[in-house]
């Protein structure tokens, strides 16, 4: 007998050679039923392995990550070997599971597939999966697994094997196809109820462009026909939602060849949204006792040299900006840090004047490859809603919450509901490549556990996941689709202050190091503005949309009226406009619905005698028969604005 230990803690003596499956068997038969794959010990393993010592059983089911790695891997196996009795002569190459789904390298060689092949070579996978084929891991030798792929004629299975150790090398087998695989498969085929070919795309062999172009065939399959058909739901809705799209129907913001590639250019509109984001953060702030500050875009490049920065984004990044002047190096600002260093640097300090919160909208430069540009989230250029905390350790504890609570308002103002906080601390084992001392960084992480619990924070513990300078935490946003982005981060830095030499005066009347904290809640005005676009669908709350209201005047007649409605909201700070162009009042109310507009103001005849507007929500059914005063609208509009943007209180 040998004893397996469970998640829960549990131990189940079972008879040695039992599998993970027969261990999920003994448990329930409906866990059984959903088991997909297993770890032992920390490694993976399959259903189907012979357990022969003690140890560690985690059964893995779709709802688990790794569940659905190994489901999604074993599909690509099927997708292999589907291609390969597709197309004759093809060459294998790799096909991992991703994110989502999995995709397979192939060298298709005479052959060429494209959309309208998705279908043949679904069918075939869908035909092999309900054979219900099992997996099977062997082990090879070196020799053996270099003959099997001399006689298949692959150069690039042969150039995987030649850089693997002999002993490690272990091949999956299925149905009539066979692969090198490292291991982590569902019990077998049959689990496949549903899939679809994604793409395909070019691929260079080993990701480099001076390899042979590869095709990469994208698919994504699911246990249940119902799951597939949610997920192309979402992805259409998704596809609605792209911030590349709303922001060009918008106008909020565009790109030109001309100018560069990765560097917005914010239209009127998507510059006042920004504006608007920008003062509210400030107003937020100067409550919590920040100072503005203003730093240039470039800096000598002594001073990244001193931050370290130089040697984290000097070679890979944009090179020096060389001057006339003989000698002279800039570069553009990476980050925004070094500068507020150097302005609390400008005079000494004493505990008393502590802590020191330095707040810049920071535009700040870093190369991305082209093919990693992304609309607003990948880009060359962006602008930090960045500050810089200078404090003693003793006020660690309370900054850390007070930063928390600013990050928190923020995104119930802007409709975020759904966050968990990531505490990321050093790796336990390995304390020797983190800077600063082991009395501090207890401090530091201790600070951050405390305030996270504090304000009842949900939250995961990464340990390893600190920076090398000191902890942190990431707040983790959920958008309206459930998919998942990194937002604001706040991050203790014992590095830079040591490496600018900042001090100020203790009450012992030494010199101390400050602790810094970097912290930015939207992260940058350019990602931020693209997940609120795709988690609003571009229906930003009432008080931030750059337009709040059109009028929709019935004909040219009530220009006028329309033109008094204006200057009325105006005096209620309500942001409107006119629609006044000679179009039938159905195509004003759907361009408007298309810009998102959140009100409709028709006006005609009954509202220019009885002074009033009849009011149509973004929306809504029909004309909107709604008739109120202006006085009444505002009313409206103010109580909706209070319902998200709340007063911050510090
Ligand atoms: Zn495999
Ligand atoms: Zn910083």
């Amino acid at each position: 007998m040998i004893q397996v230990t469970l998640p829960d803690g549990s131990i189940k003596a079972v008879a040695a050679g039992s599998t993970p499956m027969d261990v999920a068997k003994s448990i329930s038969e409906g866990l059984a039923r959903n088991v997909l794959s297993a770890s032992y010990n920390g490694e993976t393993v399959e259903t189907a392995t012979a357990l022969t010592t003690d140890g560690s059983l985690v059964l893995y089911t779709w709802n688990d990550v790794n569940g659905k790695k190994a489901f999604w891997h074993s599909t690509s196996h099927v997708l292999a070997q589907a291609l390969q009795e597709l197309y004759s002569g093809i060459k294998l190459t790799i096909g991992p599971a991703i994110e989502t789904g999995f995709y397979y390298d192939v060298d298709f060689g005479e052959h060429k597939v494209t959309d309208a092949d998705f279908k043949k070579i679904e069918d075939r996978i869908l035909e092999i999966a309900r054979e219900k084929h099992e997996f099977t891991m062997r082990s090879a030798t070196k020799a053996e697994a270099l003959a099997f792929y001399a006689k298949e004629n692959n150069p690039y299975k042969t150039e995987l094997i030649s850089n693997l150790e002999d002993g490690t090398i272990t091949f999956c087998d299925h149905a009539t196809f066979t692969d090198l695989c490292r291991g982590g498969h569902i019990p077998n085929t049959g689990f496949i109820k549903a899939m679809k070919i994604m793409s395909v795309a070019g691929a260079y062999w080993r990701g480099d462009e001076k390899n042979k172009q590869l095709t990469r065939v994208y698919g994504v399959s699911f246990p249940k026909q119902k799951d597939l058909t949610d997920y192309l739901e979402l992805l259409e809705e998704a596809k609605r939602r792209d911030h590349r799209k709303l922001g060009k129907e918008l106008e909020l913001f565009a790109f030109s060849q001309k100018v560069g590639q990765g560097l917005p250019l914010w239209l009127p509109k998507g510059a006042a949204l920004r504006d608007r984001l920008e003062q509210f953060l400030k107003k937020a702030q100067k409550k919590a006792g920040y100072e503005q500050v203003v730093t240039p875009h470039i800096g000598q490049k002594e001073l990244y040299v001193t931050s370290g920065h130089y040697a984290k984004y000097g070679a890979d990044s944009f090179q020096p900006i060389n001057t006339p002047a003989e000698g002279e190096e800039f570069l553009l600002k990476p980050m925004n840090c070094p500068h507020h260093c150097e302005i609390y640097n400008t005079k000494p300090w004493s505990y008393k004047d502590l802590p020191k919160r330095y707040a810049e909208f920071g535009t700040v430069y870093r190369y991305e490859q082209s093919g990693e540009l992304h609309g607003l989230t990948r880009v060359r250029g962006f602008t930090q809603d960045d500050a810089h905390i200078f404090c003693t350790p003793e006020q660690l504890d309370e900054e850390f919450k007070k930063v928390i609570d600013l990050v928190l308002y923020v995104f119930s103002s802007l409709g975020f509901e759904n966050f968990t906080a990531q505490i990321s601390l050093r790796d336990q084992e390995n304390r020797e490549k983190y800077i600063g001392s082991d009395e501090n960084w207890e401090k530091a992480e201790n600070a951050i556990i405390n305030a996270a619990r504090d304000k009842g924070l949900n939250t995961v513990v990464e340990y390893g996941e600190a920076a090398f300078y000191g902890p942190k935490l990431d707040f983790m946003v959920k958008d309206a689709l459930g998919r998942q982005w990194q937002l604001g981060t706040i991050q203790v830095d014992y590095n830079l202050p040591e490496r600018f030499d900042l001090t100020y005066k203790g009450n012992d009347d030494k010199l101390h190091r400050p602790v810094m904290i970097h912290r930015a809640p939207f992260g940058s005005m350019e990602r931020f503005i693209a997940i609120l676009l795709e988690h609003t669908a571009g229906n930003f709350p009432l008080w931030l949309m750059p337009e709040q209201a059109i009028i929709l005047s019935l004909s040219e007649k009530y220009e006028n009226y329309a033109k008094k409605v204006l200057n009325l909201l105006e005096n209620h700070e309500i942001r409107a406009l006119i629609d006044n162009r000679n179009e039938t009042i159905g195509k004003k109310i759907r361009d408007a619905e298309m810009q998102k507009m959140p009100f409709m103001l028709i006006v005609g005849e009954d509202e220019e005698q009885n002074g009033t507007i009849a009011v149509r929500r973004h929306g809504q059914e029909g004309r909107g028969n709604n008739s109120m005063t202006i006085d009444q609208f505002a009313l409206l509009v103010q109580e909706e604005i209070d319902k998200t943007l709340k007063v911050f209180n510090v």
